[in-house]
């Protein structure tokens, strides 16, 4: 049996096992716990490190509960220790990651059944972990779904799920009205689509019935944004999903306290980077980096480099599966960009997991050259720094609109298909081997990011005072503090 956790509101955390995903939740878990609430976060064994190098950030190592219950890897044909869909080591075994979480939703309800100290008052589930609507309710709880995305990118997903307008067009790069935020004009491709409105997607179709069953039996959401931000995609989302609670709860990222580095990051890259950012001046250093998986085929990787190095600002570039480059790519890396972080280089290269919240937060940077990963994304709008954006693939293209269109705090780089394939399996139809984006392109919307005259200093002082507002939100009264609370005493 856990440890007693007395008569407290006690909510249940069950992250959807992908690292981009286990980082916010495990957030939320921990700005909960800093709220009174007993916490209990459950995860696969792999990835209780991760989970607890985020209470760690937090300071809330030691009041969470971390329940870990096997992940069926083997059961489902994954290989061994395959326990996070990151890990999954080809696209044809996502059906299976899939198949392993439904066996392991098992294990869950079996835990929660008989070993929790408290029954839940709350279940806070990721979204791809749909059994457990079934199992909060069992247990006498509400169930709230966390994706991981944010409120605007949310309302168009229930938009497209709604009206379907992305199954009218002609082909994939034909744009289409999505009119969720009138007066703005919102038109995407059906390439620029989350996975699940993609015509092939390794996802089976049973599988997102499932999703979507789940999504619409939920008592709530919980969105890692912040009311100041998003305020009308919140309203509106509520509205479109029957009047379900949607609660804003963020920037989670700012539970940990300023410049703590997150301990998954290799800690001599860490001080390094440190160091060499504690070098340069403030706001002149442009940061590079395309989240947890990012990754470009090497020509558009060689075409980015070379915008990086003949920019005349200070780049940290953060680069995924360097080890997989081909030889001349990264020779070419070697000769032109800095791997130990002399205090005087210009060009600093990290092939680890970066410490991205103290980066951003460390007052060099002045510029995110970003995938527009939502994660990234509201860390880059706590930090105040202006953003170039550089959408990928799932829900970028929404987020980037959001970013350059609506809030006004970046600029578009120009990319109109996604840079890879991720989960879908169609590097020829879904992602561009050769390069999208030239050298000449990439410089001139990072000159509009880091000098860009009078709008450039307009999405500056703008990012600049959602950052304030941001801190604000989580602070006694604010607007994320006051829906933490809510989503503690909800009751259905
Ligand atoms: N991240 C990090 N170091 C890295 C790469 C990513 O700390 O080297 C973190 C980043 O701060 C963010 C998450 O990983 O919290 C990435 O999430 P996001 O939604 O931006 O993108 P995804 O990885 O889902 O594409």
């Amino acid at each position: 049996m856990e440890a007693n956790l007395s008569s407290k509101p006690h909510v249940v955390v069950i992250p959807w096992p992908v690292t981009s995903h286990m980082i916010p939740i495990v957030d939320i878990g921990c700005l909960l716990a800093a709220h009174g609430a007993a916490v209990t976060i459950i995860t696969p064994p792999g990835s209780a490190q991760l989970v607890r190098s985020r209470m760690d950030r937090a300071g809330q190592g030691d009041i969470i509960t971390v329940a870990m219950v096997p992940f069926p890897s083997t059961e489902a044909g994954l290989p061994e220790g395959c326990e996070r869909l990151d890990h999954v080591p080809s696209p044809n075994l996502v059906p299976n990651f899939f198949d392993a979480n439904k066996l392991y939703g098992e294990a869950v309800a079996r835990h929660c059944r008989t070993r929790l100290a408290t029954p839940p008052s709350c279940v806070v589930a990721g979204m791809c972990n749909t059994w457990a609507h079934a199992l909060a309710r069992e247990l006498g709880a509400p169930c709230f779904v966390f994706h991981g995305f944010g409120a605007f990118a949310l309302l168009c997903c229930e938009y497209l799920n709604t009206h379907k307008p992305h199954e009218a067009v002609a082909s994939m790069d034909v744009p289409f009205d999505v009119p969720v935020l009138p007066p703005f004009e919102l038109r995407f491709a059906r390439r620029q689509l989350p996975l699940q409105f993609l015509p092939s997607c390794s996802i089976k179709e049973e599988s997102l019935r499932e999703l979507r069953e789940f999504e619409t039996a939920v008592d709530g959401i919980v969105v890692n944004t912040f009311e100041e931000l998003e305020h009308e995609s919140v309203a509106r989302l509520a509205a479109a999903t029957g009047g379900k609670a949607v609660l804003a709860v963020g920037p989670v990222s700012l539970c940990g306290a300023p410049g703590v580095i997150d301990s998954r990051a290799d800690s001599d890259d860490a001080s390094r980077c440190m160091t060499w950012l504690d070098a340069k001046e403030a706001g002149s250093v442009l940061y590079v980096s395309f989240g947890s998986a990012g990754r470009m085929p090497p020509a558009q990787l060689m075409a980015l480099g070379a915008a990086l190095v003949s920019c005349p600002w200070p780049v940290l570039w953060v680069i995924k599966g360097a080890d997989s480059l081909p030889d001349d790519v990264n020779k070419w890396l070697q000769s032109n960009t800095d791997a130990d972080g002399v205090p005087e280089s210009k060009c600093l290269v990290l092939r680890t997991w970066a410490p991205q919240v103290a980066i951003l937060e460390h007052p060099a940077v002045g510029g995110f050259l970003t995938h527009c990963g939502w994660g990234s994304t509201l860390e880059s709008v706590a930090a105040g720094v202006p953003m170039a954006t550089w959408p990928f693939s799932a829900e970028q293209f929404l987020n980037e609109k959001l970013v350059v269109d609506v809030l006004r705090i970046g600029v578009s780089v120009g990319v109109t298909r996604p840079t890879e394939g991720v989960l879908t399996g169609d590097k020829a139809g879904g992602g561009e081997i050769n390069a999208e984006v030239g050298t000449e392109q990439l410089r001139t919307a990072l000159e509009k990011l880091m000098d860009g005259g009078a709008d450039g200093d307009a999405m500056r002082s703008k990012v600049q005072e959602l950052k304030g507002v941001a801190k604000a939100a989580l602070e006694n009264g604010g607007s994320s503090y006051m829906n933490l609370e809510k989503l503690i005493h909800f009751t259905v």
